[in-house]
């Protein structure tokens, strides 16, 4: 019998001994008689609501599979969080249109509450040390104007509370939550189930155990799945920010911008027309700081890390790192002094968009500066309780389904991997592990298979496995390119973004896998296999910078020469690429 120990001292006694003893345990830890099930999923978090709603709401599922989720937590929090209008939670994701059509189509997008959403209609991505910038727009992926945008920014909170309302009206699923899962054990018969053992005394059998269980995840532990993987010893900033509205001559507020700075990128995810999301990746001693700052110093050092040139920003995290060690975190007032002495070192000019101390050019209703949609509205304040941070790390498991001991388990969203947040993309991969698998379960009962058998597990495995690591190393790759000040690869990067810039296929290519255009919007018939060998090149061409940036800095020459004709043939092949498939629709 393999038996999982989490955390609390009863969960490492063995299941028999915890049984024996029950009498000097509380009553919560008693065990009951096994309840059957079909699918315990463990977790309750956006990816284990997603799978439960996708596995209810299938019409012919309803009268085959008897469905459990279990969460650590309270869900009638979620289920009754009404936030205040105006204010907006620190958890935003960027949904991709790919995302938006599963959610639509197991019944639950409706009801997301729209307004606490906002489309992404164009993004901004630039080199803190070059300044070589990027821009994404609908028109140049060939969306119509008419589009919902490339992807919609939504609270987390607010896809969980959709999913719940969706299952409040899917009565094939049974929701556990304040329960914990203390243990798993798995029968001791030859092919016996996992029995989830919960903190009340509910012990649940069932034919196919998931963990949707996050990045510690028991049922990973359980079923023995080993991981690999990295800290990028880095810290995400999360807060709400609130900003002026852009003035009557400029967009609307649907611009996500996002600069690479050496310690990590900063992005700028707008919610609403005059409050828009934070993610600041940055090294965990200027996380400390900031937070332990007034929350205007943070809002000013935001302001100044979309404005100022590299060198100065360096100057000003040395300034709050010293000023926290010595015990007396750096003032608003000596924090603007700071930035204003900078930006008149480097002639900006107090009517530019690229000045923060004053708010003259946001707040102007009349002709904007010709400057004013390069950087994001300036912030005037962060709304209270909301700055938080998280580590960042990679991490990817060596399988997603269980075997020997572990039979009978398979993984999903951040159980199986978890990524850096610079594309935005780790809860829309697993949400796409979750259409997968619960297509899979779908097949294997409509052709009369066992839905814990590996056999019926395989394609999940088979088809989101590799999906998933080439969008994971991608972005890896992307954090380590422009995590570094160093000459030839800076020289290169720009090199690479501004040749990138022309180049529309490549982009859309990107774009395409990573899954930003909506299944029924794509120009282009893409199969998974088009989108996968598009995604390899782009980042094959990420890789190739770096290679080449090694290699320049040896012979110290034709560093421009070589990392274009990288891009250029990168460039050749996407386009060529969507030749054949233009052959073929
Ligand atoms: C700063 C930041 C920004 C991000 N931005 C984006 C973005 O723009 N787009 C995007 O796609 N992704 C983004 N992500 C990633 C995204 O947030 C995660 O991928 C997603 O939340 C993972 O969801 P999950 O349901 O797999 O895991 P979780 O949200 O971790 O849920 C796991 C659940 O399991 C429960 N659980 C754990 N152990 C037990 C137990 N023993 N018993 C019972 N229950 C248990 C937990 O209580 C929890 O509710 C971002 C991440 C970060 C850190």
């Amino acid at each position: 019998m393999s038996l999982l120990a989490i955390g609390s001292s009863a969960s490492r006694l063995s299941f028999k001994s915890l049984r024996n003893a029950s009498l000097n345990y509380p009553r919560r830890f008693i065990s009951t008689a096994n309840e059957e099930f079909d699918v315990v999923v463990v977790g309750g978090g956006p990816v284990g609501l997603a799978l439960a709603s996708a596995l209810g709401s299938k019409t012919e599922l309803q009268n085959s599979l008897k469905i459990a989720l279990v969460e650590a937590g309270d869900l009638s929090k979620i289920r009754d969080w009404s936030p205040p209008p105006g204010t907006f939670s620190n958890r935003v994701v960027s949904l991709t249109n790919a995302s938006q059509t599963f959610l639509q189509d197991i019944g639950s997008w409706k009801h997301v509450e729209k307004e606490r959403t906002a489309p992404i209609e164009e993004m901004q991505v630039w080199d803190g040390v070059s300044d070589a910038r990027i821009t994404f727009s609908m028109s140049e992926l060939g969306l119509p104007a008419s589009s919902d945008g490339m992807a919609r920014l939504t609270e987390t909170l607010n896809l969980q509370r959709s999913l719940l309302r969706h299952l409040n009206i899917t009565p094939t699923v049974e929701l556990t939550d304040k329960s914990k899962v203390m243990s798993i054990t798995s029968e001791e018969i030859p092919g016996g189930w996992p029995l989830v053992h919960l903190d009340t005394g509910r012990v649940l059998k069932t034919r196919l155990l998931v963990g949707a269980d996050g990045p510690n995840s028991p049922v990973r532990s359980f079923a023995k799945i080993s991981s690999y993987g990295w800290s990028y010893d880095t810290q995400a900033i999360v807060c709400t920010m609130d900003h002026l509205p852009k003035g009557p001559f400029l967009s609307p507020n649907t611009t996500a911008y996002q600069r690479f700075l050496p310690t990590g990128p900063i992005a700028f995810l707008p919610v609403s027309a005059t409050a828009s999301s934070l993610v600041w990746s940055t090294t965990p001693s200027l996380a400390t700081a900031l937070k332990a700052s007034e929350p205007s110093v943070l809002a000013r050092m935001i302001n100044a890390a979309f404005r100022l040139p590299d060198v100065s920003i360096r100057y000003l995290h040395d300034r709050i790192l010293e000023a926290h060690q010595s015990g007396k975190p750096i003032t608003d007032e000596e924090i603007k002094a700071e930035i204003s002495w900078r930006e008149q070192s480097h002639s900006i000019d107090r009517t530019s968009a690229y000045s923060s101390v004053t708010t003259e050019a946001s707040a102007s209703p009349g002709i904007p500066p010709l400057d004013a949609e390069m950087v994001p509205p300036t912030v005037t304040s962060i709304q209270t309780g909301t700055i938080a941070s998280f580590p960042l790390r990679y991490n990817h498991t060596e399988a997603y389904i269980g075997e020997g001991q572990g039979s009978r388990t398979v993984l999903v969203g951040d159980a199986a991997h978890t990524i850096h947040p610079l594309a935005g993309q780790g809860l829309n991969l697993g949400l796409g592990d979750v259409e997968c698998l619960a297509r899979c379960i779908h097949d294997s009962i409509l052709q009369g298979g066992d839905i814990g058998s590996y056999t019926s597990l395989l394609p999940y495995t088979q088809e989101r496995y590799f999906e998933n690591h080439k969008i994971m190393s991608a972005c890896d790759k992307l954090h380590k390119l422009y995590h570094t000040t160093s000459a030839p690869v800076v020289q290169l990067r720009s090199v690479g973004l501004e040749i990138l810039n022309e180049l529309d296929s490549l982009k859309a290519a990107i774009m395409m896998s990573a899954g930003s255009v909506s299944r029924t919007d794509r120009p282009l018939s893409y199969n998974s296999d088009t989108r996968a060998a598009m995604f390899n090149l782009a980042a094959k061409g990420v890789e190739n910078i770096r290679t080449a940036a090694h290699v320049a800095g040896v012979v110290k020459s034709g560093l421009a020469g070589l990392a274009a004709n990288v891009l250029q043939n990168l460039a050749k092949a996407a386009s060529s690429a969507q030749q054949e498939q233009r052959k073929d629709v």
